[in-house]
This record gives structure tokens, C-alpha cells and sequence, in this order.
């Protein structure tokens, strides 16, 4: 029975088991954190792919706590900005993975998924085009959890049990064009666009199989359609470089941003949107574009995401990333064989291993909590593995030996 007295109502949670069992952090620094009775946990998640830079940076709280006692926010809807909106949609232009990118303001990942795809549809209105509304995502999506974003959901358990939300959605395997091919040459006059993230995250983390996106930006050209690039894990550093749709040369046409972007300081998100839907939707006689959140552009969560920008480049974490993407391969690639492991995937700093029997997924979570590390299960099969870009190669490695250590143990549960 549900503890009624319990206030705080967990996203994500099964609020008949929670009461009781709560964990309250209390504080972070780098990639540790503290909870409320001063133990100490590694972040190996960097909370939900979000804290990229570390926990405790001053400096983002500096810069965000200024602009609160300036100007804390102010609508940007019709003519109206603020100085930081202004100039982190320059900045983010000159690093979008779309030359000539515009940037449209949101607060959060599910709000550019949204964005994205209403945008997408606006621009095929516009074009006279009235028919093409369909939007196709893949298995194991997770493209967050607004209405669109819950339609095109690739994991069953998260598009399930609300009833349809949306008609106008197709979904093909995750990794497989030929099977995008077939669904263009049945419905291509209807779609409006693809998206994808560029690697899965939530679904499980699978990276995308060589040469999947040439393919797929391929389809999108014979069958002039849009893509869409769903970075908002992958965006502003996890694999090493700014976006991962430079990395596999995904040529988007929108790009939709949130976590990294201020390494969750703020809640903020940003949809990158290239000169096609653009010029479109800006174009004299295209009217207003009726879409836009309240914070958008929120003055106070656009300066802490520049000052988060300055510590990705000073620190040029981006490299880090990269020197420590070979050490987190070789980590999980060395679990590869033992028993209680079906799969490892990794790209970046990004990485999962799943389990032969599923259902351990919990208990390898809750043994190493018991150690000292704060992970998840992902889809009841596999665990997240995205810690701070700020992690050091030696607690990366020690995290790998405990890890090691508890999958050996629970392999012994097997026999
Ligand atoms: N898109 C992807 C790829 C995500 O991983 C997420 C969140 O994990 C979202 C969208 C939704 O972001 P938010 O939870 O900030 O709304």
C-alpha cells in the first residue's frame, strides 16, 4: 500500500515501493557526490547524462547567480531577448554540426523534440505539402516524454498505456536501412521527416552500425525529407567531438539539444535548425510561427550555458573524452566472457553492458550503490555507463574493477 503522506512523486518510479527507501543527495563535486548522511558516492552516470563538466563548479553559479540579480528572464517571445539568449545562440551557430544554423530556445530535451517535429511538419505545410505528416523514428528510441516524444518512443514499455497519442508515426529497426528503405518506398510522399539519435542512449546504448547514417541521409535526399538528430545526450562532447552528427556525418537539417548544454545547472534546451526549415519558416508570408515555452531563452539558464561552454573549451574536455574513450573500451570489453554478461556496447564516453539474465539488472545497481556508485538499469537488461567528462583514468579504472568484481559474484549466482 502507497504511503499517502509522501509528498515528492518520482518521475519514473514505481510509487508503491519508494517511500521509505528515498536517497537524498546533498551535494556534488566533480564526479562525486554526498548524500544526506555524508556518504560518498561516484557519479558514473553524470546523474542523467547531464552533468558533463562535474558537479560544484563555482563559476557556472557565479555566472548564473549574476545574471539573476540583473535579469533573471523576460519573455523572448516576438521582438523581445536578453544579451546571454543573443549570445549563446552565436556561439552555439558557430559550433552546430549545420553550417548557417538558427537556434530556437527551449527547456529541455523533450521540449526540442517537440519543437523539432512540429517544425518539421510547419515547414511541409508551408510547402504546400499537406500530406506529409508522418514522422519516423526507431526501435529502442527514446526521444523524451511530451506527446510527440511519447509517440515516437522505440522502447514498448514507454509508448504503451496511455492509449494512441499520435497517428502519424513509423517506426523501423534501429539498425537496419534497408528496412527505411522499404518503408520510403511505401509511404515516402507522407513523411515529413526521420529522426534518430545518433547513438541510442536510453534504449540501451547501441552505437549505429557502420555507414547507417550516409544510408540514412541517403534515404532522406532520394526521398527529400528531413532529418532530425536527437543529441541531446550525445550533444556538446560525449564522444569526443561537439556533436556526434560530425562524428557519423549525419548532415541533419535539425539537431535538438538539452543536458550538456549547460551540464544541467539550468534546465535548458536548444534546436539547432538549419538554413532549409529556416528560410521556410521565416520567409515573408510564412506568418508567425505559433510555438515557443515561456522560458525559452531564459536569460538566467543561457548564461550558465556559456559559461558551461567556456569550461568545455578551456579544459578542452572534448580531448579528454577522447583520451578516455580507449580506456573505457578496454575496460568493458574486458568483462566480455564472464558469465553474468550477455553484450558490452560503448562509443565515447558512453558505454552499457547487459546482463544474461535481466532481471539481476537491479540487484548489479543496487550492489553498487552499496559500494559507493550511483548507476541505472537501462530497459531492464543493461546498465548506463556516462560518467563526467572531469573523471580521472584511475577512477574510471577503479570503477571497472568493482564493476568486474560484482559481475563475477553475480555470475557465481548462476550456477
Ligand atoms: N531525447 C533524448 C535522446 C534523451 O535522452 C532525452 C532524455 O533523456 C530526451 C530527449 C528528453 O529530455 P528531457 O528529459 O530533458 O525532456
Amino acid at each position: 500500500m502507497a504511503d499517502k503522506a509522501q509528498r515528492l512523486w518520482h518521475p519514473f518510479a514505481d510509487m508503491s515501493r519508494i517511500p521509505g527507501h528515498e536517497l537524498v543527495l546533498a551535494r556534488g563535486e566533480g564526479c562525486w557526490l554526498w548524500d544526506d548522511v555524508g556518504r560518498r558516492y561516484l557519479d558514473v552516470t553524470a546523474g542523467l547524462w547531464f552533468a558533463n563538466v562535474g558537479h560544484g563548479r563555482a563559476e557556472i553559479a557565479d555566472a548564473a547567480a549574476a545574471q539573476l540579480r540583473s535579469l533573471a528572464a523576460y519573455s523572448i517571445f516576438d521582438r523581445y531577448a536578453n544579451e546571454p539568449a543573443l549570445a549563446l545562440a552565436d556561439r552555439l551557430a558557430a559550433i552546430a554540426p549545420i553550417e548557417d544554423a538558427a537556434v530556437f530556445f527551449t527547456s529541455g530535451g523533450s521540449d526540442s523534440v517537440d519543437t523539432a517535429a512540429k517544425m518539421a511538419r510547419r515547414y511541409w505545410q508551408l510547402r504546400g505539402h499537406t500530406e506529409r505528416t508522418v514522422i519516423v523514428a526507431r526501435t529502442n528510441a527514446y526521444h523524451g516524454m511530451h506527446g510527440f516524444g511519447t509517440a515516437l518512443a522505440g522502447i514498448p514499455g514507454n509508448a504503451a498505456g496511455w492509449g494512441q497519442i499520435m497517428p502519424d508515426v513509423l517506426h523501423v529497426p534501429h539498425d537496419d536501412h534497408t528496412a527505411l528503405a522499404a518503408v520510403f518506398a511505401q509511404h515516402g510522399t507522407k513523411i515529413a521527416a526521420v529522426i534518430g539519435e545518433p547513438v541510442i542512449a536510453a534504449g540501451g546504448v547501441y552505437p549505429p552500425v557502420e555507414g547507417y547514417w550516409k544510408q540514412v541521409r541517403a534515404l532522406c535526399d532520394e526521398y527529400d525529407t528531413l532529418l532530425i538528430a536527437d543529441e541531446v545526450v550525445t550533444g556538446y562532447g560525449r564522444l569526443g567531438s561537439w556533436f556526434a552528427s560530425d562524428l557519423f556525418e549525419i548532415r541533419p537539417d535539425l539537431v535538438t539539444t538539452a543536458k550538456g548544454l549547460t551540464s544541467g545547472y539550468l534546465p535548458l534546451g536548444a534546436v539547432l535548425v538549419g538554413p532549409r526549415v529556416r528560410d521556410e519558416l521565416w520567409s515573408a508570408g510564412a506568418g508567425m510561427f505559433r510555438h515557443g515555452y515561456t522560458y525559452s531563452g531564459h536569460a538566467a539558464a543561457c548564461a550558465a550555458a556559456l559559461s558551461n561552454l567556456d569550461i568545455l573549451e578551456h579544459e578542452d574536455l572534448a580531448a579528454q573524452v577522447r583520451r578516455l574513450t580507449p580506456v573505457l573500451a578496454a575496460e568493458l570489453d574486458s568483462l566480455r566472457g564472464l558469465p553474468a554478461v550477455r553484450e558490452v556496447r560503448h562509443v565515447g564516453l558512453l558505454g552499457a553492458v547487459q546482463l544474461a539474465q535481466p532481471e539481476q539488472t537491479d540487484t548489479l545497481v543496487a550492489r553498487l550503490r552499496e559500494r559507493g556508485m550511483l548507476l541505472r538499469g537501462l530497459v531492464g537488461h543493461s546498465i548506463q555507463i556516462s560518467p563526467p567528462f572531469v573523471i580521472t583514468e584511475t577512477e574510471l579504472r577503479k570503477f571497472a574493477a568493482v564493476l568486474a568484481e560484482e559481475l563475477t559474484e553475480l555470475g557465481r549466482d548462476h550456477a
